[in-house]
């Protein structure tokens, strides 16, 4: 946990780019960097990365630190707008024009394309041809005087090897040949991704930067940014993306969704979590744990090395698991007006309901026929239903009926044994009718406990309603 007296010596960061709503991908990206700083005490800080202005929208990060909240993910440092930054990243580009490491580039994005087709039409690697790099200070401001407009390009030297001590992959080493020069500044005047993320790391302490491995070749660029300025480099862990069932980046086509929409849909915020924490990441507890024993368990050195797949069933698993687990009063928070609307409006018997059918629910919804099931005043049978209780026959219901109205202490196993006594019947053969009258399915939430949620009056006019329907339809038959 974090001690605002001492000083953490370890930071981790989430710095989403809000273009859209949080989904899976992103929302591990928050969750491992969140147990990392936590299990070593150290801080986690929120950066939205927001100078892209034609693409970011307020919305979106109102909707992340609405969504990292609700997750129990909190920040203890910022969060930072990008966009408010602008100013400081002024700052270091001067220090690069200075040094001579970078270049105003002309080249518009048609000359651009023209050139990448070309490398592609010769099977090589994309990269800027330099066109740019040789312009004497004379011909870059004759084009200035033009009106041309320029983005600025860092410059990078054939030859060199990058290489850095991934913390999740290990080893690794890229040839700055393959790099190219890399745009800093776009046209209109903002920072790119490359350059703020990177600088937004050195400048906030930033110690561990985890992050997809979709960002793995964009780290040998942003270690040169930073030699360039002499600022820190934190350490860099790229873990593999998600993929979908089908193999693909996990995306909205193949089944992510968003975090608003599981909210939505009533999944809880600890099955989302241990789910998460194990996608790509092998926690051999197989229990629900909570977030600081989640924390207390997560190991870089335990990240798969091959891509994680979305599994619908095992969401559907830690979804169960933590429903099963959460407290009567977050069930009944969680169930739709429609379910809640068929209940009385008395505590106790709220409470009862909910310990009823708690150990049947997996989603919220699925309370409703249960609901229905117990508080209507009629049932209404399946085919499939009414064969059971005409299986059992009218006799059943009569001896179950008589010793209701002779015993007004009546518990469920006496019930059950009163019955098994009389009728001879034990197993399925007991049961299945029981529940059938009772709650018009086969199977669902324990009897004794919608014996006692009925209570004794129900009961005695469900059975009562099954009597008369077997002696219609006797009667029908008969005919
Ligand atoms: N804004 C970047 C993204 O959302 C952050 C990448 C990083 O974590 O460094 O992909």
């Amino acid at each position: 946990m974090y001690n605002p007296g001492m000083k953490p010596s370890l930071k981790t960061r989430f710095a989403p780019s809000p273009t859209g709503l949080m989904h899976f991908g992103n929302l591990r990206t928050a969750l491992f960097n969140y147990l990392y700083a936590e299990r070593f005490q150290g801080i986690f800080l929120l950066r939205i990365e927001d100078t892209d202005t034609a693409r970011s929208e307020q919305i979106f990060s109102e909707a992340i630190k609405q969504d990292l909240s609700w997750l129990g993910l909190e920040w203890q440092e910022g969060p930072f707008f990008q966009s408010e930054r602008q100013a400081i990243y002024q700052e270091y580009y001067e220090q690069l024009v200075q040094s001579r490491r970078v270049y105003p580039c002309f080249c518009t994005e048609e000359e651009l394309a023209i050139t990448r087709k070309v490398q592609m039409a010769a099977h090589q690697p994309p990269r800027y041809p330099g066109t740019c790099r040789r312009l004497s200070q004379a011909e870059i401001e004759l084009r200035q005087s033009r009106g041309m407009p320029s983005t600025l390009r860092f410059e990078v030297s054939d030859g060199q090897t990058i290489g850095f001590e991934d913390v999740i992959k290990g080893k690794q080493q890229f040839d700055s040949s393959h790099i190219g020069d890399f745009i800093i500044r776009r046209q209109d005047g903002s920072a790119s991704f490359m350059f703020c993320n990177a600088i937004d790391d050195a400048l906030m302490g930033v110690t561990h930067a985890l992050r997809g491995d979709d960002h793995l070749t964009n780290t040998p660029r942003q270690i040169l940014i930073l030699q360039a300025l002499g600022l820190s480099i934190p350490h860099y862990g790229h873990f593999p993306t998600i993929l979908g069932p089908d193999s693909r980046p996990l995306s909205k086509r193949n089944g992510s969704r968003s975090l608003q929409e599981l909210r939505e849909n009533g999944f809880l915020p600890l099955g989302i979590l241990n789910y998460l924490s194990r996608l790509g990441h092998h926690d051999p507890d197989l229990s629900l744990l909570s977030l600081a024993t989640l924390a207390e368990h997560f190991d870089l050195a335990r990240i798969s090395s091959s891509p994680a797949h979305y599994d619908v069933a095992q969401l559907n698993h830690w979804q169960k698991e933590a429903m099963h687990h959460c407290s009567w009063e977050t069930c009944w928070d969680l169930l739709p007006d429609t379910v809640k609307k068929r209940v009385p409006p008395n505590p106790e018997l709220r409470q009862k309901f909910i310990e009823a059918i708690q150990p049947n629910l997996v989603m919220p919804a699925e309370a409703l026929p249960l609901a229905e099931a117990i508080f209507n005043e009629k049932l209404s049978f399946s085919p499939a239903i009414s064969k059971v209780l005409e299986e059992a026959g009218v006799e059943f219901f009569n001896v179950a009926l008589k010793y209701l109205e002779e015993d007004l202490e009546v518990t469920y196993s006496s019930l059950i044994t009163h019955l098994q006594q009389i009728t001879g019947l034990k197993g399925k053969a007991l049961f299945f009718p029981l529940r059938a009258a009772l709650m018009g399915d086969l199977h669902g939430p324990e009897i004794a406990k919608i014996l006692d949620l009925m209570g004794q009056e129900k009961v005695k006019s469900r059975f009562r309603e099954v009597i008369v329907l077997l002696k219609e339809s006797k009667h029908a038959t008969n005919l």
